[in-house]
């Protein structure tokens, strides 16, 4: 309290006014009510200021003591103002750093990495082995014509390989392809020899989904011509392919066959992957496994795309993409290729 001679209720007044201001202030939480507190005790229209006014109406010779007294108290409440105020702000700080905390030990979001599917890694690869043998990727519409798809392949109509081939047809009239043997016949009308290809693509069927049926499914279609080639030269091909697609040395089988588009023609086995040759469940005991069929190609097929057959010569051949996958990693299920289920696109039961 200041010296001097005033009056008591001016003194008393400061003094529960200043008694009254602290305890407001220690029950506020927030800045808005600091805020509001300050108006309302330190602002132009506030209680303190009101005090100030009173002066004037005081005995001159007591202005100068109640004017000390506000100005304490004026001290005082900003002192405490500003105390509160730190306060405040720490406070606020302290939960802002706690929500923004990193838990370090809290598990990492899973990013999970995207792979070829299966499929398209097979297919990648068996062309990256036949374009080491000197092949080029040619490709054809799926969307084809009869001609393409049967008769310049030597598949007249009412030739019973027709019916073997369950064939999507169109309201055109075209179809779904069948076999990519159809890059064969657009590569020749294009294309003089001598040449080296392969042909990968989809081809549809008319079957019904079941462990190893599939109504769409992937073949890959090889086709060379040049003079002089022979039976030899398409084993050599083959099996140079299937040991480096396999990763191992294999011992290869030709069996004649009958492919209206080949002549001659055979199905190719190879030596079973799981036994070895000596019979297991896999290969039914008989050691072998077939894998694709192949031939020399048709003379009727390289006259029909005007290639002089008595000078020139080709061989062909044909394999189901999905079914050396499921050779190669043993997949019970041609379906599984589908269904889109992310464990086996990873990987995980391609080993089932
Ligand atoms: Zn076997």
């Amino acid at each position: 309290m200041a010296d001097g001679p005033m009056t008591e209720p001016f003194a008393v007044g400061i003094e529960r006014l200043r008694t009254e201001a602290l305890a407001a202030l220690g029950s506020i939480g927030d800045t808005t009510a600091l805020e509001a507190w300050r108006i309302h005790y330190l602002g132009k229209g506030g209680l303190v200021t009101e005090e100030l006014k009173r002066i004037g109406g005081l005995p001159p010779a007591e202005r100068p003591a109640a004017g000390q007294v506000i100005n304490d108290l004026k001290r005082v409440l900003n002192e405490a103002l500003d105390v509160a105020r730190a306060t405040l702000e720490a406070a606020a700080q302290e939960v802002a750093a706690a929500r923004e905390a990193v838990d370090v030990t809290l598990p990492g979001r899973g990013v999970d990495i995207g792979v070829a599917h299966p499929l398209s890694e097979a297919m990648a690869r068996i062309e990256a082995i036949f374009v080491e043998l000197g092949f080029t990727v040619a490709s054809g519409p799926e969307i084809e014509d009869e001609f393409h798809n049967f008769e310049a392949l030597n598949i007249p109509a009412h030739h019973p390989a027709r019916a073997m081939h369950d064939t999507f047809y169109l309201d055109s009239g075209r179809l779904l392809r069948t076999h990519t043997s159809t890059v064969q016949i657009r590569y020749m009308e294009h294309h003089k020899p001598p040449f080296r290809i392969i042909a990968p693509g989809r081809v549809y069927r008319s079957d019904a989904p079941d462990p190893t049926h599939s109504p769409v499914f992937h073949q890959i279609e090889g086709l060379a011509v040049g003079p002089e080639l022979t039976m030899g030269h398409l084993k050599s091909v083959l099996k140079t392919f299937l040991q480096a697609f396999f990763e191992r040395q294999l011992a290869l089988r030709l069996r004649p066959s009958y492919f209206p588009f080949t002549e001659p023609s055979a199905e190719v086995d190879i030596s079973c992957l799981l036994c070895g040759g000596s019979g297991c469940r896999v290969c039914k005991n008989t050691g072998w496994i077939e894998v694709l069929g192949c031939g020399l190609v048709h003379p009727a097929v390289l006259a029909r795309v005007g290639i002089d057959a008595e000078a020139l010569g080709g061989f062909a051949f044909g394999m189901g993409v999905e079914r050396l996958v499921m050779l190669r990693d043993g997949v019970p299920d041609v379906r599984l290729f589908y269904e889109n289920d992310l464990r086996f696109l990873k990987g995980i039961g391609t080993c089932a």
